[in-house]
């Protein structure tokens, strides 16, 4: 028998195309190694439009409530408070077991596995001993399929401005339900509360960093979480930007962080990674070059506004203006706004 649609990694984004399968009457597997919950170096904060999103694919997490953002630099801020509704922190294990009920509920297959080579013909797409007539690859940052179908476009030179992500949970009352991301020289420290005793604290920027030395350039963050108890390891990924040449090949698809990212410091990938899984599946179609080009228009259209304003900020970031970003934000509440509602929404 041929699956209609073959879900490679459940991941969070794997498992939400899993499910818009399956509320689309598609038949779906999805093949991820590891056991649920599966957790990994995330900020864990959902934007509004996430929160909207995850629930119209009947999905409703236990987190934090997320108000707006707050950035940070020295004396400075600046806080943007969301303007219509709420984003929500929430724990990467609680998110990736929420995701995989709801497909169980719906009757998509979870089989434990890892996707190696992928063969197509005219009908079909086989991979990890499943044929089915569409693959999505949902394999993370560093996509395996991406590679094995040469669409990964290598980065230029030796890339000193390569940015990383290391994570860490921390025991203490939140003491925001904002975002708050903190402007270090070169490190940001991105805080969210998951939980009202549970803050997550994610630093962004060059790699070969330990946690702690790094932590301790945020002086007024680092009272906020003195004695408190950490919780589990250190978690990292990175480097952060991957650049993709096409969305798409034969019956293949890119989608969620295997078809391209840019940066974590606006904590997009997860509102932009279930628009990809939603567009994903509504393009899918009897001619598949026509199908095709309508996923990368979709693709480009639900990923504009994130690629365009984290580049900017994140080249604004690696350049002498590093400094003016907070005071710039905090003089100019309405521009902040508006980029920090343009991303969230
Ligand atoms: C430090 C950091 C902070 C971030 N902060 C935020 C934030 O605050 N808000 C936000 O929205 N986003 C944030 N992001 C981005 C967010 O984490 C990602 O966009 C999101 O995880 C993408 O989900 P995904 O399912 O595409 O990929 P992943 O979550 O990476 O899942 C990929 C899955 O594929 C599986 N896999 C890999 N290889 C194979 C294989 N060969 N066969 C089968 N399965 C395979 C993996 O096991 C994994 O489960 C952050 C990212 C980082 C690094």
């Amino acid at each position: 028998m041929t699956l209609d649609v073959l879900v490679v990694g459940g991941g969070p984004i794997g498992l939400a195309a899993a499910i818009e399968a399956r509320l689309a009457g598609l038949s779906v597997t999805v093949v991820e190694p590891r056991a649920t919950p599966v957790d990994k170096a995330c900020g864990e904060g959902l934007m509004p439009g996430a929160v909207a999103a995850l629930a119209r694919l009947g999905v409703d997490p236990a987190g934090h409530r997320l108000a707006g953002i707050r950035y940070l630099s020295g004396t400075r801020v600046a806080d943007h408070l969301f303007a219509t509704s709420q984003g929500r922190g929430v724990r990467r294990t609680t998110l990736q077991a929420a995701l995989a009920r709801r497909a169980d509920e719906l009757g998509a297959q979870i089989v434990t596995g890892r996707a190696g080579a992928v063969e197509q013909d005219a009908d079909a797409v086989t991979c990890a001993g499943i044929r089915a007539r569409w693959l999505l690859a949902c394999d993370g940052l560093h996509s395996p399929v991406r590679r094995g179908l040469g669409l990964e476009v290598a980065p230029r030179g030796s890339h000193p401005g390569r940015r990383y992500g290391i994570r860490r949970h921390f025991r203490v009352a939140a003491w925001t339900d904002l975002v708050e991301v903190h402007w270090g020289r070169d490190v940001e420290a991105y805080v969210t509360p998951v939980d009202d005793d549970v803050v997550g604290v994610a630093l962004l920027g060059p790699p070969h960093r330990d946690y702690d030395d790094s932590l301790d350039a945020f002086p007024g963050l680092r009272r906020h979480l003195a004695g408190a108890p950490t919780i589990g390891p250190v978690r990292g990924a990175g480097p952060l930007r991957q650049r993709t040449s096409a969305r798409t090949a034969g019956r293949v698809r890119l989608v969620g962080d295997a078809s391209g990212y840019v940066d974590a410091l606006t904590g997009e990938g997860v509102r932009v990674g279930l628009a990809q899984a939603h567009a994903a599946i509504a393009s899918l179609g009897p001619d598949v070059a026509a199908a095709n080009a309508q996923y990368e228009r979709a693709w480009s259209r639900a990923t504009r506004s994130y690629r365009v304003l984290t580049s900017g900020l994140l080249a604004a970031a690696g350049s002498p203006l590093r400094a003016g970003i907070v005071p710039l934000a905090a003089a100019t509440p309405r521009l902040y706004g508006t980029i920090v509602e343009r991303l969230a929404r």
